[in-house]
């Protein structure tokens, strides 16, 4: 599942490739995708308009266009948008919307689960981000995020750690991989209690989630085995090789050697070190 430095490598491509260019015309076969607004609309807010920005916030990303509206896209699941040079590459499976451009590249929304979407919003601040993305919480790599606000986050919550850094509405970008890598970082235990985190493990908190997610970025995101995370190119990210704990129960924790623990924490499969998270 796409989290934030996923979608940041999907940015960072768009922005490469794709700014200053303007759509010919739009192919849509997967209804789904378009769910919110159909592909007629779809169509007609897009044709002849160019991609002028290309932001993001959480795992949201917003392509501003010159009449002041932002595709959005949200990859949720399975989704992947790939940028291809050649038009002539087959189609993978699972394409549901096809994005030509004014250079005769593509963008391709391909998603096998189709939970994901696109949609045109008017609505859109001087940020570049639509309104009804407000709602999303603090983005730690755009707003940066710090032991204070951390602790402010946290205070009073019942529920545990690593469900208040997964939601989404309190911190912006963060699932369930860079949740158990984060815990580990700061040596935390992903199912303390929010509220009984104190000061100085929030400041250590914070500061694991601003180096793992940019270290994450830097290495292009994580592809996993059975997930189908790719940057625009089609390439698979680098970072799921550098996992401490995600997806490693049972084996040796690369600090200190004793096994892997794996749980579930409110339904979801998680990780992390007895010796070394308290
Ligand atoms: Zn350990």
């Amino acid at each position: 599942v796409p989290e934030l430095p996923e979608v940041e490598t999907v940015r960072r491509g768009i922005e490469r490739g794709v700014l200053g260019r303007t759509v010919r015309s739009i192919a849509v076969t997967g209804a789904r995708t378009v769910r919110r607004q159909g592909a007629d609309e779809l169509r007609a807010r897009l044709t002849d308009r160019r991609f002028e920005s290309a932001v993001r916030r959480g795992k949201y990303l917003a392509l501003g266009l010159d009449d002041g509206s932002a595709l959005v896209v949200h990859l949720r699941m399975s989704g992947q948008l790939l940028h291809v040079t050649d038009a002539g590459q087959a189609m993978a499976p699972h394409t549901h919307v096809v994005v030509r451009l004014d250079d005769g590249s593509e963008l391709r929304f391909v998603d096998p689960r189709t939970f994901g979407e696109m949609y045109v919003s008017d609505e859109v601040g001087e940020d570049g981000l639509p309104v009804e993305l407000a709602r999303l919480g603090v983005d730690p790599i755009v707003d940066g995020l710090t032991g204070a606000q951390l602790a402010r986050i946290l205070a009073g919550r019942r529920s545990p750690l690593k469900v208040a850094l997964t939601d989404q509405r309190l911190i912006a970008g963060i699932g369930n991989i860079y949740a158990d890598e984060i815990c580990f970082r700061a040596r935390v235990r992903p199912d303390r209690r929010s509220a009984t985190i104190e000061r100085p493990e929030a400041t250590r908190i914070a500061k694991a989630t601003l180096k793992i997610l940019s270290d994450a970025i830097e290495a292009r995101g994580s592809s996993l085995r059975d997930a189908r995370y790719r940057d625009v190119s089609g390439d698979l990210g680098n970072y799921q090789d550098r996992h401490a704990v995600y997806g490693r129960a049972g084996l040796a924790c690369r600090r200190c050697g004793n096994p892997i623990v794996g749980v579930r924490i409110s339904g979801r499969s998680s990780c992390y070190c007895g010796h070394c998270q308290r």
